[in-house]
This record gives C-alpha cells, sequence and structure tokens, in this order.
C-alpha cells in the first residue's frame, strides 16, 4: 500500500465485508462503495441523522456523499419519514396509476420549463436508457453523441470512453458490451464544441443527439465553459438532433429548476433522478411534448416498469422536493462555500497543489496545479494525495466520496457542529496529502 496509516481498526464492518465478499461480486452492490481507489475497508453504515452517518462499529461521522446526492435533506428527515409512513401503511405497490404519481409529475412539470411531459422510472440509468431510446425512436437515426468523463449510468451505449479520439466510434470499454451496442456511440472531449461541430459535419442526418451531465459531476465537478450547453443546443436544432441534459446529479440538487435553472438552456430531453426519489428509487426523464408523446401508450417507442411511480418512492420524492424552496438552496450554497474555502485554505496552508472546482453547492477537490476542463485535465491529477487525504478525514470522523472523481454533497443538516468537525480535520488531512508519496 502507500503508507498511509490505516490503524483505525474497523472490525464489525471488516467482517460484514468478508461475508459479503463471499456471496456478491466484491462484496458490494455498486463498485464505488469497495474503497477500491482508496483503500482499506468500506464502512458498512447502519443508520443515519441529520448530516451523521454511524457504522457498524459504532462511529459516526460527518457524511460528505449524502448517498451520492439524494439525501439533500439529511438523513431521517422527520417530514420525509412521516410521508414515508403515511404511503406504507396504506400499501406499498399497486400495479395501477396512483395519485402521488400525478402530484410527483406535475411538481417536476411546474419547475422546469422544457419538461412538458414527464415519465417516472426507478433510477438514473433507466431514464438515460429510455431517452436515448426515445431520441433514436423520434428521430430515426442511431448515433449519439456523449463526452468522455460524463457518465450517465451503465446504459451499454453510453459506457463507451474516449479510447479512440474525436469523432471515431467509441469501442466497448467493458466486457458484456458489444461493439454493435457501443458502435453508434461517439466519444468527444468535454467542453470542446469544435469536436462537436466536426462530428455533425462528418456525420450528416445520422446523429439522433447529444447526452451530456448539465455539469458533469462524475469526473470531480468539471463546470461547462460559458455557452458550451447553448452551444450544443444550437447545433443539434440546427442538425434536427435531439440534446437530452442528463440532470440526474444536477437536478433539484443545485437550484429549485437544477442547473437549467442556472443556465436556461432549453433541452429537448432531460433526465432526473437522486434527490427527487428522497431516498427511494425514483426517477425520470422528460421533456418536449410531442418528443414525449411517441412513448408508448400515446406513441410507439416501448417503455415500461413493474415499480415504476412506486407509491412510497413518490411519497418520499414529493415530501422532500416541496421542502426545497429557495431559502434551502441559499443555505445549502453558503454551506458548501465555506466547506471550499476551508479545504482551499488548508490545502494552500500545507503546499499542495489543488483545484477547488464548484458549480452551485457541487463541488470536488482536484490535486492538480493545472485548470480542469474535461476529462483529460481531470485524470491529470495526483489522486494518491486523495488517498492521504480521505483516510484522515475518514479516522476524524469524515466521511468523504471514496475516490478523487467524484462530487462532495451538502445538506440542510450541515449545521455549525457538523462543520466544525470537518473544519478541525482539514489540517491534518492536508498535511497527510502533502506528504503522500506515489504508491511503490
Ligand atoms: C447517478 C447518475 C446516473 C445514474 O443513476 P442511477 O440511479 O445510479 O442509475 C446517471 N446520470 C448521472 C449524471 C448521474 O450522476
Amino acid at each position: 500500500m502507500d503508507g498511509v496509516t490505516r490503524s483505525i481498526e474497523a472490525p464489525v464492518s471488516q467482517t460484514l465485508y468478508d461475508r459479503a465478499a463471499s456471496v456478491t461480486p466484491g462484496g458490494v452492490n455498486s463498485p464505488v462503495r469497495a474503497f477500491g481507489a482508496v483503500g482499506g475497508t468500506p464502512r458498512f453504515m447502519v443508520s443515519g441523522e441529520g448530516p451523521y452517518l454511524t457504522d457498524a462499529d459504532g462511529r459516526e461521522y460527518v457524511d460528505l456523499v449524502c448517498s451520492w446526492g439524494p439525501m439533500i435533506l439529511g438523513h431521517s428527515h422527520p417530514a420525509v419519514l412521516d410521508a414515508v409512513r403515511a404511503a406504507v401503511g396504506r400499501g406499498t405497490s399497486f400495479g395501477t396509476p396512483t395519485p402521488g404519481e400525478v402530484e410527483l409529475a406535475e411538481e417536476i412539470v411546474a419547475r422546469i420549463g422544457p419538461v412538458e411531459r414527464v415519465r417516472l422510472v426507478s433510477s438514473g440509468t433507466e431514464a438515460t436508457m429510455s431517452a436515448l431510446r426515445l431520441a433514436r425512436g423520434f428521430t430515426g437515426r442511431a448515433k449519439v453523441i456523449k463526452f468522455a468523463g460524463c457518465y450517465h449510468g451503465h446504459v451499454d451505449a453510453l459506457l463507451a470512453s474516449a479510447g479512440s479520439g474525436v469523432a471515431t466510434f467509441g469501442l466497448p470499454d467493458t466486457p458484456g458490451v458489444t461493439g454493435a451496442q457501443a458502435g453508434e456511440t461517439l466519444v468527444l472531449p468535454y467542453n470542446d464544441l469544435g469536436a462537436v461541430r466536426a462530428a455533425f459535419e462528418a456525420h450528416p442526418a445520422e446523429i439522433a443527439c447529444v447526452i451530456t451531465e448539465a455539469v458533469p459531476g462524475n469526473m470531480g465537478v468539471v463546470p461547462p465553459a460559458p455557452g458550451f450547453n447553448a452551444g450544443l443546443k444550437e447545433l443539434c436544432r440546427s442538425h434536427g438532433a435531439l440534446l437530452i441534459s442528463d440532470e440526474v446529479m444536477t437536478g433539484f440538487r443545485i437550484s429549485r429548476q437544477g442547473w437549467y435553472g442556472v443556465e436556461g438552456v432549453e433541452a429537448d430531453l432531460l433526465t432526473f433522478g437522486k434527490v427527487m426519489g428522497g431516498g427511494f428509487p425514483a426517477a425520470a426523464f422528460g421533456g418536449r411534448a410531442d418528443v414525449m408523446d411517441k412513448l408508448a401508450p400515446s406513441g410507439p417507442v416501448y417503455q415500461a416498469g413493474t415499480l415504476s411511480g412506486n407509491p412510497v418512492a413518490t411519497a418520499a420524492g414529493l415530501a422532500q422536493l416541496r421542502l426545497l424552496d429557495d431559502a434551502a438552496y441559499a443555505t445549502l450554497d453558503a454551506t458548501a462555500a465555506r466547506l471550499r474555502e476551508a479545504a482551499g485554505a488548508a490545502l494552500a496552508e500545507a503546499g499542495v497543489a489543488h483545484r477547488v472546482s464548484a458549480a452551485g453547492n457541487m463541488f470536488s477537490v482536484f490535486f492538480t496545479d493545472a485548470e480542469v476542463t474535461d476529462f483529460a485535465s481531470a485524470k491529470a491529477q495526483e489522486t494518491h494525495r486523495y488517498t492521504a487525504f480521505f483516510h484522515t478525514m475518514l479516522e476524524r470522523g469524515v466521511y468523504l466520496p471514496p475516490s478523487a472523481f467524484e462530487a462532495w454533497f451538502v445538506s440542510t443538516a450541515h449545521d455549525e457542529r457538523a462543520l466544525e468537525r470537518i473544519f478541525e480535520a482539514l489540517p491534518a488531512a492536508a498535511r497527510a496529502a502533502a506528504a503522500a508519496e506515489v504508491p511503490a
């Protein structure tokens, strides 16, 4: 390993991890949770309250992952729990339309201008997969443009990465994704409108859509350059393609209207998840009525789900969204700003090369001096310093994302006491980052 102290014992978590590894691949149900990028024992959490998580060994952490975004009001928010208890009391799934689905759809349509119709699904992956199929069905075209470093869930066609360069066909990045599934995917560098223009010119009338994260948060946070999203919209419009803005992470996180509320670029289709489910599996895709009406049963593009619009999930999502007013976003923005400042100051004090990169209340720290504008520059950071930083924070009771390429998330429950604990931990973590050596 890399000499980072891993002395804090987590014996119960370690036992659970060993048991898990013999019945579940890698011991986890989603890969990053396994701490593969940072090493050490993944903490098995047993409860959450406000800004805190408690692990199976009884240790408490200030949570800066917030379930990767959804827990924007903190854990076990009383209003969300009440809504869930009330919904569960009425039954958990009917396989019929329910009133809650109408209310949640109305809430989303009322908030987000370009969403005239919305369909509920159960995960962000399902939302982007369905939006992609719909864009292809609507345009009658096969090719899609995505950007290197953007993550849209584990949709086969969208797992293709940048291996083969600008305007060339993406190759399957993952065994199990065939050339046929990835072969219609063009992977381009993020923030490079020229590459998008060239791809449209090279493939006239073949490109169904461009899909982009509204703000990429899955290579660390890399904000769109001014005019980038608007430029995508214009290129799509002039070439008869659709723009899909993936707001699974940013939707209802950055503002009441997500990133759309900040930039106002009208995508043809948008995808949502994370915050809108209130900690349950609920997600959605929506957009222009003429496009959405191509979906079954009003149109020919098939899409369905046994648990879509689940009444417990929709109740949790609605309860959470109703509490997310402008004051809540002001609180989130202020909390995130204080954390960014404190992290930046501690790293500067310790002499660690870094960039704090932000979009609204979403942010991450890159361990590099150079500007980060795309996946290549994000990957140029010194990840071994993050490993040391992460473990020192963990030992001091702060739970950061176990990867240098993930956003940090705050909630409205992060109060002075929680922030103090983070501020107290930062100087030692920054010194550990400074002292970290490249693993042999
Ligand atoms: C998390 C995420 C997804 C996938 O959502 P799941 O619910 O994990 O399937 C898709 N797009 C973006 C931008 C995300 O952050």
